[in-house]
């Protein structure tokens, strides 16, 4: 994989992240400031679920900007494309779906069920 076409990908959804994030926190701190407003009992359920919905958001907008980082760290440090795990090389085809990817398939699968 051609690292400066990883670089300007990662850049890009860095970039979308950010975004992301920006709307999600204001939105976060629009429904918490409604919290404190007066309102119709019924309506509260709604709006912690909302709340909830935006918090998991935000929690997996983190931390893909988080893996977008370190992918372009590895790039600069010219281990892009290499298994954090085993060290082995991540196929060319798993970086073209996930240019954040840090593990191989393998490893992966072993850390996610891990979990
Ligand atoms: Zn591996």
């Amino acid at each position: 994989m051609d690292t400066a076409i990883a670089r300007q990908r990662l850049e890009e959804m860095r970039g979308e992240l950010d975004k992301s994030i920006t709307v999600l926190q204001g939105e976060q701190t629009a429904g918490q400031a409604g919290t404190d407003s007066p309102q119709d009992p019924a309506d509260v359920g709604t709006n912690l679920s909302e709340t909830d919905r935006v918090q998991a958001m935000l929690a997996a907008a983190r931390q893909q900007l988080r893996a977008v980082l370190d992918a372009i760290l590895r790039i600069d440090h010219g281990t892009y494309g290499t298994c954090a795990d085993c060290g082995g090389p991540i196929p060319e085809g798993r970086l073209d779906a996930r240019p954040e990817a840090a593990r191989c398939v393998k490893c992966q699968g072993k850390r996610d069920r891990g979990r």
